[in-house]
């Protein structure tokens, strides 16, 4: 965690929303929305196309006003303009789902111009170094891949030192090594104490990456939950299937290991080709969606 000079208590509550609405024309983007982020936590909200998530976090981020309900990120009205709000907002960081247009600066030169705009800049050797961008760090910006550009705009988000970093579909475009690198990245800034708020269409990112996942789905929130257990899925049956006569046999059950000992007892030993397969976060996401349509 960054030390800053400011006399500020750390809220044990970094995100608080409660009853959100907002509104385009009659349209309910969001629709009476509650959700708590602790400090210190990765939150992920996960949703389809056109969710609320995207105007969710612009209203945290303090870009959208709101229609009604309660609002508090790191105990501060994010719609607060002026001195106050430039103050709050050098303790966020903020990587947006669309990437700004590049300016005639290199990877160096952009993440150094933008490390002025903040009290407390982290390194910028040590944040090109974190999201891979060394061998760029003097190519221009606007030369970047898809995948490089918005390893650029991580790294503008974290430059800062923020308490609270919000990222919005923040690997879209990146190769899965480029993934996996980003993902450490972010696990690294949760054991600073970094609280994270993402939105992912990713699956298993939000399985990776997580302390606890939210659904949204029409402005509503269906379900807030740890990834391991969202939509009962510690509880839902398993997939058993095995080899048997030349063709694959297969039983959902609730007890699994009963039915394996019966097939055991049943081929005397080893079961050919068996396999046990729990819905995954997707499979539970899915259905979810699917039942909320
Ligand atoms: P995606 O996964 O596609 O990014 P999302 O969950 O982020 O979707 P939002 O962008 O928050 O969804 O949009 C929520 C709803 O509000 C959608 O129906 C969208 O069409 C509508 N909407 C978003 N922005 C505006 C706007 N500026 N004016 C009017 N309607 C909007």
């Amino acid at each position: 965690m960054s030390s800053s000079t400011s006399s500020k208590t750390a809220p044990e509550i970094a995100i608080e929303i409660k009853g959100l609405v907002k509104k385009y024309g009659e349209k309910f983007a969001v629709n009476g929305i509650d959700l708590t982020v602790q400090q210190g936590e990765i939150f992920a909200l996960l949703g389809p196309n056109g969710a609320g998530k995207t105007t969710t976090v612009e209203i945290l981020e303090g870009f959208r006003n709101i229609d009604g309900g309660f609002v508090s990120v790191l105990n501060f009205d994010p719609a607060t303009k002026g001195e106050a709000g430039r103050v709050w907002r050098n303790r966020i960081g903020i990587v947006l789902q669309s990437t700004t247009d590049a300016a005639d600066l290199t990877v160096q030169e952009t993440i150094e111009h933008f490390a002025h705009y903040y009290e407390n800049p982290r390194d910028v050797n040590e944040v090109i170094d974190s999201v891979g961008l060394r061998e760029k760090a003097d190519d221009y910006a606007r030369n970047l891949s898809g995948g490089q550009r918005r390893r650029l705009d991580v790294a503008l988000g974290i430059i800062g030192s923020p308490e609270l970093l919000f990222l919005d579909e923040p690997t879209t475009g990146f190769d899965p090594e480029a993934r996996r690198a980003f993902w450490e990245l972010i696990l690294k800034l949760r054991s600073e104490g970094t609280t994270i708020f993402l939105t992912t269409h990713y699956l298993d990112e939000a399985e990776a990456l997580a302390d606890r996942v939210g659904v949204i789905t029409n402005g509503k929130i269906i379900e807030i939950a740890t990834p391991a257990t969202l939509g009962n899925r510690a509880t839902a049956p398993a997939r058993i299937s095995w080899l048997e006569n030349g063709k694959i046999a297969e039983i959902e059950s609730l007890n699994p290991t009963a039915e394996i000992e019966k097939l055991i007892a049943r081929f005397n030993g080893e079961i050919p080709q068996l396999q046990i397969i729990r819905p995954n976060l997707e499979d539970i996401y899915l259905r979810m969606i699917g039942e909320n349509r």
